[in-house]
């Protein structure tokens, strides 16, 4: 494991439009450009939001769907690769128009109202991701190939 600290590369604040989907937008993003390590924050708003919760024992996300108008009060996450690709993990947590709080792992089929997001990207030793059997996730992984 390298204990060399990554530097920051670009930075880039974008929004995304009405309807789009939020993940594969975010996705589609980073493969524009180039962007294979980052950080990823956000606000706005959702249309409808598709979020899971991860059942360690069943190894497999609970999914959640919420259809209607709610706040982003937070998006977080990072950018690494799978497979070779720039794959983003991130949480959400929405407001629903209740005041009601709710979020997890972000899902494909998000759709945004608005979005303002961040990018931060990191250049150093690559990230990549290997499936790990003890959680069924792909995590990071410190091995090159
Ligand atoms: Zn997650």
């Amino acid at each position: 494991m390298s204990d060399k600290p990554y530097l920051t590369g670009r930075t880039y604040l974008f929004k995304i439009s009405k309807g789009d989907d939020l993940l594969a937008a975010l996705e589609d993003f980073c493969v524009e450009n180039q962007i294979k390590c980052g950080l990823v924050s956000g606000i706005g708003a959702t249309i409808s939001c598709n979020y899971g919760f991860y059942d360690q024992k069943k190894k497999t996300y609970i999914k959640h769907k919420y259809d209607g108008a709610a706040e982003i009060l937070s998006l977080a996450g990072n950018v690494s690769l799978r497979d070779g690709r720039p794959m983003v993990h991130a949480h959400i947590m929405i407001e629903t128009a209740e005041g009601k709080v709710s979020g997890g792992h972000l899902m494909g089929g998000t759709k945004v109202f608005a979005s303002e997001l961040f990018i931060q990207e990191l250049v150093g030793e690559e990230k990549s991701r290997k499936l790990d059997k003890a959680t069924g996730l792909f995590l990071w992984t410190n091995v090159k190939n």
